[in-house]
C-alpha cells in the first residue's frame, strides 16, 4: 500500500472500531477491472441521506447528500465531501451497531461504472486532477443513475467542503419518474436491511 492511499484512509480508521462494526476494515483489495466504480449508499442514519462515492485511486471518494442524487437537471443537490472510503465498501450493506459511528442501516441504492466526461480536444486527466480542480463532469452507468452529472466545489464559502451534485441534460434525464427505492444489490428495502440486522 502507498503512503498516500494510507493517509487517504485514516480518517475513516479513526472513526471506527472493526471489532464493533462490520465495515470494511481498511485492508486494499486487489481489483483488476479497468472501469472505475461509482456507488451510491442510502444511509439511515441519525439522519437519513444517502453517500456518493467515486473511486479514484483504489479507494472511494465520498459526499454524503442529503436529499440524494436527483435525475432532474433542475435539482441541484447539496453534497457534503466527507472521508475517503476503502474500495471495499462499495459493497457494504448491513446495519452498523449503536454506539458506533454513523449507526443505523446501510442500503447499496445503485452501484455501477462511471467514466469522466471528455471534451473535444482536452486530454483526459486524472479522476483526482478534476476533484482538486473543484469540477468532476461524470457519466454514469448504474441500475438507477445513467448519464451525465457534474460534481462543482461551491467557493465563495467559508466550509470548503460544500459541493453540488447536478444532473447534465441528456436523454437520461428522468425528471418525473419515481425511482425504486430498493438495494440494487440485493432488491431489499431499508427496514428488511435493518430487520435482517
Ligand atoms: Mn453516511
Amino acid at each position: 500500500m502507498s503512503p498516500a492511499k494510507k493517509d487517504s484512509l485514516n480518517l475513516y480508521k479513526k472513526k471506527r472500531n472493526f471489532e464493533q462494526t462490520p465495515e470494511p476494515s481498511a485492508a486494499q483489495s486487489k481489483k483488476k477491472e479497468k472501469e472505475l466504480l461509482f456507488v451510491v449508499q442510502k444511509h439511515q442514519a441519525s439522519h437519513l441521506h444517502y453517500d456518493f462515492r467515486l473511486e479514484m485511486d483504489g479507494v472511494l471518494v465520498s459526499w454524503a447528500v442529503p436529499k440524494g442524487p436527483s435525475r432532474n437537471p433542475v435539482e441541484k443537490r447539496l453534497a457534503v465531501q466527507t472521508e475517503d472510503h476503502p474500495f471495499d465498501y462499495a459493497y457494504f450493506e448491513g446495519v452498523i451497531p449503536e454506539g458506533n459511528y454513523g449507526a443505523g442501516g446501510v442500503m447499496v441504492w445503485d452501484i455501477g461504472t462511471y467514466t469522466l466526461l471528455k471534451k473535444n480536444n482536452q486530454r483526459l486527466l486524472k479522476p483526482r486532477d478534476y476533484l482538486k480542480a473543484g469540477q468532476i463532469e461524470i457519466v454514469l452507468n448504474g441500475k438507477k443513475l445513467q448519464g451525465g452529472y457534474v460534481l462543482v466545489k461551491l467557493k465563495k464559502q467559508s466550509v470548503k467542503k460544500n459541493w453540488l451534485l447536478i444532473k447534465m441534460s441528456d436523454e437520461y434525464v428522468k425528471a418525473k419518474k419515481r425511482i425504486n427505492n430498493r438495494s440494487a444489490l440485493s432488491n431489499r428495502t431499508m427496514k428488511q436491511i435493518m430487520q435482517a440486522g
